[in-house]
């Protein structure tokens, strides 16, 4: 855990800003996804003219001193939001989440010597974006599924009594927050296998044992600003057993020696990023985003479970994200006619992910807790005019 994010530290933190400024919307939408007004009022000034450089933020050469600089914060500010010590490597790499799954299979499962087993990758399918990344994974290196949630319909993560062993594999890759089905991780399985997570949806929202993974990823677009871009965080004695004989843009020790700059970073994502967390930090860490996330969630929750079945989330009580909170409606034109009403009251971004259904409201980090009382109101507004 970082020191710097205790729960002592985080209540001298003040809250973040409970109302969306003028002309915005509650914006509920699984990402791209809402991002703080300030950061955004930052961004929108240095576009134009980065620390009165004379130069906008989109035209700062890679390599010269104010891209040293904003290279620099954004790593500070990621390692006192993850609380990642030297033993750690911060990297950001170009493009999103899913190229990752095939790429750390490229760097951490060796091709078996002739005659030799050929290492795997275990997997919890969890939900469509594990098993997505399985099938990603599967393209470059043999997967397992050691979990396999198709069997439940996707209504809850595993238990570690659940999952089959992992003795042999590279490493056990799952996901912390299924951003369609709206189940979330407690904490990090413990399993025979180095962990690997894909924590997209949830990264720096709650307190979470960040050192009992090898390695996590995460793409910008939700908790980390822009999309486009990813982060990723990997254990140096991890690292040290990557294959160094890739093409150089695909290797991870690459990208860690050369600081995340081997060719032209994505430096907008680079400068999203580093607001992003140095935000995240300001505001107390994932030690004050914990409780603030969940209280958040639980008005929505409180509708969902007092309207009497006619909102029916999919996952078990003891499952429930709090970042993605996904439910059915009884029937599709139910769906249409809620996310039509709720938009005309300003909440937008509903709609539930194509290949599940339904409603999901993330609310992210930045997504203010007032937004989370409307839509609960909304709800029990909506299922009496309608149930
Ligand atoms: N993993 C999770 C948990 C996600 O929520 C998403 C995107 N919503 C992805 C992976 C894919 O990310 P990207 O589009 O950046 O590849």
């Amino acid at each position: 855990m970082n020191p710097m994010t205790t729960a002592a530290t985080a209540m001298r933190h003040p809250e973040p800003p409970t109302t969306p400024g003028l002309g915005r919307v509650y914006n509920f939408s699984a990402g791209p996804a809402c991002m703080p007004e300030t950061v955004l009022a930052q961004l929108r000034d240095e576009i134009t003219d980065f620390d009165g450089s004379g130069m906008g933020l989109l035209e700062l050469s890679h390599r010269g001193p104010a891209y040293d600089r904003i290279l620099a914060d954004a790593f500070a500010s990621v390692r006192a939001c993850a609380g990642v010590g030297a033993d750690w490597e911060v990297l950001f790499l170009p493009g999103g989440s899913m190229q990752h799954f095939s790429l750390i299979a490229m760097n951490f499962v060796p091709t078996a010597k002739a005659g030799a087993e050929q290492p795997w990758v275990a997997f919890a399918d969890t939900g469509l974006w594990s098993h997505k990344g399985e099938k990603e994974t599967a393209c470059v290196r043999p997967t397992k599924k050691v979990f396999d949630g198709a069997t439940c319909r996707f209504d809850h993560v595993p238990s570690d009594a659940e999952i089959a062993d992992c003795t042999g594999a590279a490493y056990f890759a799952y996901c912390s927050n299924n951003t369609v089905e709206g189940t979330q991780f407690g904490r990090p399985p413990h399993v025979a296998a180095p962990l690997v997570c894909d924590a997209t949806s949830d990264i720096f929202s709650r307190p979470f044992d960040l050192n009992a993974h090898a390695l996590l990823f995460a793409s910008g677009q939700k908790n980390l600003g822009a999309s486009g871009i990813t982060m990723v965080l990997v254990k140096k004695s991890f690292l040290e057993r990557a294959d160094t004989s890739l093409p150089p843009m695909l290797s991870y020790a690459n990208f860690a020696k050369t600081e995340s700059r081997p060719n032209t970073p994505p430096t907008f994502g680079v400068r999203v990023i580093g607001l992003m967390a140095q935000w995240t930090h300001e505001f107390g860490g994932p030690a004050a985003f914990g409780p603030r996330n969940a209280a958040k969630a639980a008005h929505i929750y409180k509708a969902i479970d007092g309207s009497g079945g006619f909102y029916r989330p999919s996952m078990r009580a003891d499952c429930r994200s709090d970042m993605s909170i996904s439910f059915q409606l009884p029937s599709d034109a139910h769906v249409d006619r809620f996310v039509a009403e709720a938009e005309s009251e300003g909440l937008c971004g509903l709609r539930g992910h194509r290949e599940w259904g339904g409603i999901r409201a993330c609310v992210y980090n930045a997504f203010p807790a007032k937004g989370c009382e409307v839509l609960a109101d909304f709800m029990g507004a909506f299922a009496k005019r309608n149930g």
